[in-house]
């Protein structure tokens, strides 16, 4: 909070693609999708046009007893986009509480079948699932669950996956997949008092844009199903085409039987999410009123209209544009340009999923050892990138492009540019 005396927060006027502008006419490349969010650049003209239009026709309405053409068209194709088996959809309003649901919603469903001593969660290390107090809870990043961590659930932590950890000469696959030995001890151990485990696929972006291989995804599913535990996919950072396929757990070629999705999901212009889940997991729930078995979640901007017409337009520009295929070349781009920084001698590692490119800064190469946190490398590359007009935000010592979909490959190359610089100067 303080740093504003010195780095005063910056208005913002208004926004077109890429750019961010502000009062004063400066425009800056939202180089990190606003916080992952934006997909297709600011005030898309199918997106707004969309809002505008369901605007004047409903903007809101209770969604319980009542439903709206929006949601039902929405639900419909979200089903038919997601991976096999997820068939029904509960919306709420912001990533966090997506998953509130999918952790209630596991838990009750075991309940529901009799098996009351399953009120436990396993989680990855450097997870991080959202800050209201469950989400908290299943998160696993100090810094943002260590003040709070005597209100917390207490969940089990297995190993990370984490490809950076592994040994030199060693395959992310054969990494991730000794990884896996720990998940395995802990399901096997407690799979009783279990409810669900809870991942980021493929990417924790919140844990350093840490990523690990798929076969670790592979592995767990046919583990949880193993050990009769649901396996919960919050897909929130890297769902809509972020990892390079649609849905990251396409690249294991498995369906999870919770998935969490929000930010892209309306193009990242309302605060809007759904929890998807199986007809199997729904059943536990539908029975006579005097049963008591229904789940209770009842947020009031549940199914928000505007929030569904923007998700339609978001998905009507998947279906009717080559979007996967285009990013496949932006994908290139972003590795291409950064290629050489597996050079510098404060660079750790330049690694890559899809339209997620981080760039690790370190003290000692040879040692691996880290800038300390107090030293906020980052933070010199953010006030340099801003200076340069670009939006950069790294996370600790890691330095990260994640752009909308629409940027070009000379914008990347500026971005590119920006962050090299940025990255020498912090490093000097
Ligand atoms: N899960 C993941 C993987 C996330 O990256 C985030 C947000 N960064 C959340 C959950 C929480 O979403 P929200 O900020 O909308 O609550």
């Amino acid at each position: 909070m303080k740093d504003h005396e010195t780095l005063p927060l910056i208005p913002v006027r208004k926004g077109s693609g890429i750019w961010i502008e502000d009062m004063d006419g400066n425009r800056y490349i939202d180089a990190i999708s606003s916080w992952w969010v934006n997909i297709f650049g600011h005030c898309h003209p199918q997106i707004n046009a969309a809002i505008k239009s369901q605007l004047d026709q409903l903007e809101h309405v209770i969604f319980a007893g009542f439903t709206h053409e929006p949601a039902v068209n929405l639900s419909e194709k979200l089903i038919g986009i997601t991976p096999p088996g997820l068939s029904r959809c509960f919306y709420a309003d912001n990533g966090s509480s997506a998953v509130e649901v999918a952790l209630k919603m596991s838990f009750h469903y075991w309940r529901n079948r009799g098996q009351h001593n399953k009120t436990r969660f396993i989680s990855l290390e450097n997870s991080y699932h959202g800050e209201t107090i469950g989400a908290l809870s299943v998160g696993n990043v100090p810094l943002y669950k260590e003040t709070y961590a005597p209100l917390l659930l207490d969940t089990i932590f297995a190993k990370s996956p984490d490809c950076f950890d592994r040994v030199p000469g060693v395959s992310w696959e054969a990494h991730s997949r000794e990884r896996f030995a720990s998940m395995e001890a802990i399901l096997k151990q407690h799979a009783d008092e279990v409810c669900a485990v809870i991942v980021e696929p493929l990417v924790q972006c919140a844990g350093n844009m840490r990523m690990y291989h798929p076969v670790y995804l592979s592995l767990l599913r046919a583990a949880c199903d193993k050990y009769d535990v649901h396996l919960i996919a919050d897909e929130i950072a890297v769902g809509f085409g972020r990892s390079g396929t649609m849905f990251a757990c396409e690249q294991a070629n498995i369906s999870p039987d919770f998935m969490c999705l929000s930010k892209g999901l309306t193009g990242g212009y309302m605060p809007f999410s759904v929890t998807l889940t199986t007809d199997k997991i729904y059943q536990a729930f539908y029975d006579d009123y005097e049963n008591l078995t229904a789940f209770l979640h009842s947020h009031s901007f549940t199914g928000n209209p505007l929030g569904c017409s923007a998700a339609l337009a978001t998905l009507d520009i998947f279906a009717t544009q080559p979007v996967l295929e285009n990013n496949q070349v932006l994908s290139k781009c972003m590795h291409d340009l950064t290629a050489d920084l597996v050079d510098h001698p404060h660079v750790a590692e330049v690694r890559q999923r899809g339209m997620i490119l981080a760039i690790e800064m370190i003290k000692d190469k040879k040692s691996r050892t880290p800038f300390p946190w107090q030293e906020r490398r980052g933070l010199t590359v953010y006030q340099y990138a801003l200076t340069q007009g670009v939006l950069l935000r790294p996370i600790g010592n890691v330095v990260y492009l994640m752009p909308p979909y629409v940027i070009t490959p000379d914008e990347i190359a500026k971005v590119v540019e920006v962050a090299k610089t940025g990255i020498a100067r912090a490093t000097q």
